[in-house]
C-alpha cells in the first residue's frame, strides 16, 4: 500500500453531519464527520464513511412553558437514502440481528453507508439498536457500536472494497478492530499476531479531554451482549483494561493517533501518559468544509477587495430577520450582537457572560451588548439542562437584548457563524479539544473573542484578526480560573471589543479581512485532509 499515493480508507464515526434535517449527528464530532467526507469528495480522494442511520437522531430540544428544556423525538424517514441491497448480520446478546445498509451521496460528500436494525427481520428490542443517538448508556450503547464497529467491517467485505487504512472518529468505533483481529484469527493468526498485524491499518482520532467523556465498559456487560467477538476476557484486558476503556483500546489497536489541535495533543498525551503500548497522538488541527459554511458574498467580497462590513451587515440582518421569526425578538441592526451556540456542557460555561451582573446588566439595558445563544444539553445531563434554563431566564429579564434559539441544528449554526459580529467562547481551558464553530465564524468575518483553547491558539493574533482572553491560564482551582477568566472577558468585552466596535469601524473591518485572511486556507477540509494522509494514512 505504501507505494500508492492515496491508500483507501473506511472512515468510522457514530454521527454525520451533513446537512441540517438528515438528523443523523448531535454536534462537532458529526460536523466534522461530514465535513471530511465533502472535503474527500472535493479532493477525489478513497474515502469511504460507515455509519449508523438513526431512526429518531439526537434529541429536538424545545423549551417549555416553564422555561426548561425538554427532550422530544420523531421518527424521521429520508427518501433521498439508496437502498443497497446488501444486509450484514450480527451477533448480539447471543441473537443474530440483521443490518440494512443504505447509501448516500447527496450532499457533495463521498459515499456514506449507513446501517440500519429497524426491519422486520429484528424483534422489537434489536430494531430499536439504531433509535437514539446517544440515547442511551450501557448495553444498549454496546449494541449500538457493535453494529457500527462489527457490523460496519462486515459491510466493507461485502461491498468488497479495498482498505488500507481503517479510521475510528473517536473510539465509539473500536469494536472493527475485534473484527478485523478475528479475520486473521480465521486465518490460522495467533491474537498476538492477529492484534500486530491489525494495528497496521488502524488509526484513531481521539476526542474529549476529559476522562470521565471517554467511554469504559463493565466486562461483564460486554461479554453478555457479544462484544467479545471471540476473544476471551484477559485479551479483552489487554486491550482496553477493567473496564474496558474504548479509548485506551482504540490507542492499543491502533498504528498512529491523533488529537483535533495543537494543544489538544499536548493535552491527550498528558492525560494517556500512563497508558502502555499506546499509539503515539499527533496533532492534526481539525477544519471545516468551507461551501457548506462561508457564505459565498463574504468570499467573494473578500477576493474582490470590497467593503466587507456592508456585506456583513445585510448578513445580520438576515440573522435578526431568522431571530424574530422564531421568537419574536427583534435585535437591533445597528448595535453589537454577540453569538454563542454550544452543547451545554459544564466546562463550556455557556452562562458565563452573565456571571456578574453588576459589570453586564448595564450593558444588556442599554442594549449596548446583545447576545443570541443556541445549545443542547444531553437528554440525561441535568446541570447541562439547569445551564440551558439559566439561558432562557436571562433571555426573560433582557427581552430586547438577550435571545436563546431552542433546538440547535445545523442551520442555526450556519446562520449565527455569518449573522453575529462577535462569536464568543469561554470553555475552562484545556478542555476544548478543538472547537470548529469558531472556524466557521472567523471565514465568514466574524471576530472570534475566545479562552485560548482549542483551535483558537494556533490562529489568534490577538487585537489583529480578533481577541483572546484569559492569556491561557490554567490551575486545579476551578473558582480561580473561574474568577481570573471572568475578569479577562469583561476586560476584553469593555476596554476592547465594544470601543472598537463603536467608534472604530474601519478598524473593525480591517480585523474581519484578517480574520478571513489568516483562517481560510488553513482551516479548510483539504489542508487537514492532507495531513491525515501525510500523518496518519500512510506508512
Ligand atoms: C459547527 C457546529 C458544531 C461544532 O461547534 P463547536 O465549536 O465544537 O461548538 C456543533 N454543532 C453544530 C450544529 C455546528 O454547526
Amino acid at each position: 500500500m505504501s507505494n500508492k499515493k492515496y491508500p483507501s480508507v473506511a472512515y468510522f464515526c457514530m454521527e454525520y453531519g451533513l446537512e441540517s434535517d438528515f438528523k443523523i449527528y448531535a454536534g462537532g464530532l458529526g460536523i466534522l464527520a461530514g465535513d471530511y467526507l465533502k472535503g474527500a469528495k472535493d479532493m477525489n480522494v478513497p474515502i469511504t464513511g460507515i455509519g449508523l442511520k438513526w431512526k429518531q437522531g439526537y434529541t429536538d430540544q424545545v423549551i417549555g412553558e416553564d422555561g426548561k428544556p425538554y427532550d422530544s423525538y420523531h421518527n424521521y424517514e429520508y427518501d433521498f437514502l439508496e437502498d443497497t441491497g446488501i444486509k450484514v448480520t450480527v451477533k448480539i446478546r447471543n441473537r443474530y440481528v440483521v443490518c440494512k445498509v443504505w447509501k448516500t451521496e447527496k450532499f457533495g460528500n463521498n459515499p456514506l453507508y449507513l446501517l440500519d436494525t429497524d426491519i422486520e427481520e429484528n424483534n422489537g428490542e434489536d430494531r430499536w439498536i439504531t433509535g437514539q443517538l446517544y440515547g442511551w448508556f450501557k448495553e444498549e450503547r454496546i449494541a449500538q457500536e457493535i453494529v457500527l464497529g462489527i457490523g460496519g467491517v462486515k459491510l466493507l467485505r461485502k461491498l468488497g472494497l479495498e482498505v488500507d487504512v481503517y479510521h475510528f472518529n473517536e473510539g465509539h468505533a473500536v469494536l472493527a478492530a475485534l473484527e478485523l483481529i478475528k479475520e486473521k484469527m480465521q486465518n490460522k493468526y495467533s491474537f498476538e499476531d492477529a492484534w500486530k498485524k491489525t494495528r497496521e491499518e488502524v488509526v484513531f482520532t481521539t476526542h474529549t479531554p476529559i476522562v470521565q467523556g471517554n467511554e469504559a465498559h463493565d466486562l461483564e456487560a460486554l461479554e453478555y451482549m457479544g462484544a467479545f467477538n471471540g476473544l476471551n476476557k484477559e485479551q479483552m484486558i489487554r486491550l482496553g483494561g477493567n473496564p474496558f476503556n474504548m479509548t485506551v483500546a482504540a490507542l492499543r489497536l491502533s498504528r498512529k493517533s491523533n488529537a483535533v489541535a495543537q494543544l489538544h495533543a499536548k493535552t491527550a498525551n498528558e492525560m494517556w501518559k500512563t497508558t502502555s503500548n499506546r499509539s503515539e497522538i499527533v496533532g492534526i488541527t481539525n477544519a471545516i468544509h468551507v461551501p457548506t459554511w462561508i457564505d459565498s458574498r463574504v468570499t467573494n467580497a473578500f477576493e474582490k477587495g470590497d467593503e466587507l462590513l456592508n456585506v456583513h451587515n445585510e448578513i445580520k440582518k438576515e440573522l435578526i430577520g431568522f431571530i424574530e421569526k422564531r421568537v419574536g425578538t427583534r435585535l437591533n441592526a445597528d448595535k453589537l450582537l454577540i453569538g454563542f451556540s454550544r452543547r451545554a456542557a459544564p466546562y463550556k460555561r455557556s452562562d458565563f457572560i452573565f456571571r456578574d451582573l453588576n459589570i453586564i446588566e448595564p450593558l444588556l439595558k442599554s442594549g449596548d451588548v446583545q447576545v443570541v445563544f443556541s445549545g443542547k444539553a444531553h437528554p440525561l445531563d441535568d446541570t447541562g439542562k439547569g445551564i440551558v434554563s439559566h439561558l432562557v431566564n436571562m433571555m426573560k429579564k433582557y427581552p430586547n437584548s438577550v435571545v436563546f434559539l431552542e433546538s440547535y441544528d445545523m442551520n442555526i449554526g450556519r446562520m449565527l457563524t455569518r449573522g453575529a459580529d462577535i462569536w464568543l467562547n469561554n470553555p475552562r481551558r484545556p478542555l476544548e479539544a478543538s472547537g470548529t464553530s469558531g472556524m466557521k465564524a472567523a471565514m465568514n468575518g466574524v471576530l472570534n473573542c475566545s479562552i485560548l483553547d482549542g483551535w483558537w491558539p494556533e490562529a489568534c493574533i490577538d487585537g489583529v484578526n480578533g481577541w483572546q482572553f484569559g492569556d491561557g491560564f490554567e490551575s486545579d482551582d476551578v473558582k480561580s480560573v473561574d474568577e481570573h477568566d471572568l475578569k479577562a472577558l469583561y476586560d476584553v468585552l469593555i476596554n476592547k471589543v465594544i470601543p472598537t466596535y463603536y467608534n472604530a469601524k474601519d478598524k473593525w473591518e480591517n480585523m474581519m479581512k484578517k480574520s478571513i485572511e489568516t483562517t481560510r486556507n488553513f482551516f479548510g477540509t483539504e489542508r487537514m485532509i492532507e495531513e491525515y494522509y501525510k500523518k496518519l494514512y500512510t506508512k
